[in-house]
């Protein structure tokens, strides 16, 4: 049953490796937290490749949507994910330190076993906006809000009405 997909990653990018696949959401136990159900599936590619400094890279694309909760109304809340991100392949912790330093560029460890889902897990959490909110309109919590303002407006209308017939 299980999909997932370990690989070394500098033989990966020696190899000029490329993997694609589906990962249902219900599998990314870390992700759980975020997730307002974990029904659908998200979809990823990953390359190995070397980049214009012949330094080993990993491209990683995911996509597909997931339900948030909305940090207001507490209700659910697509959101769509389309990643893509390149991360460099550093084979030492130092080399990983000095990398740090330069904001631009991701880096990963080359560890000499990494499983796929794992990694694509981390960039989606990454990737996950800090407060989720539906938009203006669509948040319950607006409708809330207007509709009580309407009622305690009503009456203090209805005053100012009255007032001026006398
Ligand atoms: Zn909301």
């Amino acid at each position: 049953m299980s999909a997932r997909f370990v690989i070394n990653l500098l033989d990966f990018v020696r190899d000029s490796g490329a993997h694609h696949g589906k990962i249902p959401l219900a599998e990314l136990e870390r992700l759980q937290d975020y997730l307002f159900d974990n029904t659908n599936e998200l979809i990823y590619t990953i390359d190995g490749r070397l980049n214009k400094d012949n330094k080993p890279t990993l491209q990683i694309s995911i996509k597909g949507e997931v339900n948030l909760y909305c940090q207001r109304c507490l209700d659910k809340m697509a959101h769509a994910i389309d990643l893509k991100t390149s991360l460099l392949l550093v084979e030492n912790e130092a080399e990983l330190c000095q990398y740090d330093e330069e904001d631009s560029i991701d880096t990963i460890l080359a560890t000499p076993s990494i499983d796929v889902w794992v990694l694509i897990e981390d960039e989606i959490i990454l990737n996950l906006p800090m407060t989720p909110c539906h938009q203006e309109d669509t948040c319950k919590i607006d409708h809330l809000v207007k509709n009580s303002t309407e009622q305690l407006t009503h009456p203090f209308a209805a005053l100012t009405a009255l007032k001026k017939t006398h």
